[in-house]
């Protein structure tokens, strides 16, 4: 044979090898998709072996929080949580397992964050229509909400799965909780259809699992809360662990130069007034988010010490004098703007 075809012969197998060694590893395929899900844009990542596994992880993740938006929304009247709220002061509802669970997760970071976390603070949020327009409640007025907004009215039958809210007028609100639990949920069934790695971000709740197919973190930067959309305060890697942010700037108005936000401090029905922003880093996105709204009601000094407290959870609290609080856990792995103004550690 003449030596110009041998090579020719060496070179069709070192390209047909080169064809068949891709064929056994794949470069693992990146799908990102978005669509407006819960009141928010919902973006999902999915990091698969291939490209048809991606997008069906992708999917996968749209369509859970697609079905627990229809159990959880207050916007939809047949939602379970619509239905239990209606039939405030009547009778139990049934509810689905994973309502039923995100009830008593919520109890439990109400335990926690000594009823700074308050699921019952549905009629004080409808007081208030900051989602919407926006209004001043009276002092009357919210007086008159007060005893409805109590956990302890609140009755589960766990064997049942019903939930009952024992006083009329009494409404649960899962806003600031929900999202972060159906990050958690849609992350699952990613896995579940063949996802290696992946973000579910419900805006600023946010879960990951894996990494990317380079090796490396998932990077997220923390909002400032005082500053033009996509101004960051600092950069934070993150690996299966879950990221939310909760702050006095995505949903407010102002009157006679005052902020009135959508956190609300269940003692007074007003809006928290101890912080700009709070985000928490946890394993899961249930966590994350429950605490970021109960540690902004908390405060920069009794929220940080809980922090320090729980094993697992960190976060980066912005005071109302826009000076920043980092947990011992995360001063090594954020990397803060260095204008910001940082708060020295106390421990
Ligand atoms: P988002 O992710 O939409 O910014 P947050 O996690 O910041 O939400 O939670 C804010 C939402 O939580 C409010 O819009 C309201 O529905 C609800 N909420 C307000 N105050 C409280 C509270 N003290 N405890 C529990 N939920 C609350
Ligand atoms: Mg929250």
């Amino acid at each position: 044979m003449p030596r110009q075809s041998i090579d020719h012969m060496i070179v069709i197998m070192v390209m047909t090898m080169a064809t068949m060694l891709a064929a056994c590893h794949p470069q693992p395929v990146i799908v990102k998709r978005s669509q407006l899900l819960m009141g928010t844009v919902v973006s999902v990542t999915s990091v698969a072996p291939d490209r048809e596994r991606a997008h069906r992880a992708a999917a996968a993740g749209l369509e859970e929080i697609r079905r627990l938006e229809k159990l959880w929304s207050t916007w939809i009247p047949t939602s379970e949580v619509s239905q239990v709220n209606a039939a405030a002061g009547r009778q139990a509802i049934p509810v689905s397992p994973e309502t039923l669970d995100l009830i008593d997760r919520s109890i439990h970071i109400a335990a926690l964050t000594e009823g700074a976390f308050n699921i019952a603070v549905g009629p004080a949020v409808r007081a208030w229509n900051i989602s919407d327009q926006g209004r001043l409640p009276s002092r009357e007025e919210l007086a008159k909400i007060r005893p409805l907004v109590d956990l302890a009215a609140l009755r589960i039958d766990r064997q049942a799965r019903r939930v009952f809210l024992t006083r009329a007028g009494m409404a649960l609100d899962i806003g600031g909780i929900g999202k972060g639990y159906a990050a958690d949920l849609a992350a699952d069934v990613m896995q579940r259809h063949g996802a290696l790695a992946g973000v579910v971000a419900l805006s600023g709740d946010i879960k990951t699992f894996g990494r990317m197919p380079d090796g490396h973190r998932f990077v997220f930067g923390i909002q400032h809360p005082r500053r033009e959309h996509g101004v960051i305060l600092g950069r934070l890697e993150l690996e299966n662990e879950a990221v939310s942010t909760a702050g006095d700037y995505q949903r407010y108005f102002m009157q006679n130069g005052i902020r009135y936000h959508h956190i609300l401090d269940p003692r007074t029905l007003e809006p928290a007034r101890l912080a700009r922003s709070v985000t928490i880093v946890a394993r899961e996105g249930i966590m994350a988010d429950g605490l970021d709204t109960g540690i902004f009601v908390l405060g920069p000094e009794k929220g940080m010490a809980l922090i320090e407290a729980l094993p697992e959870v960190e976060g980066v609290i912005v005071d109302t004098q826009g000076r920043v609080w980092v947990s011992s856990g995360l001063r090594t792995r954020l990397q803060l703007d260095p204008q910001v103004p940082v708060v020295e550690a106390t421990k």
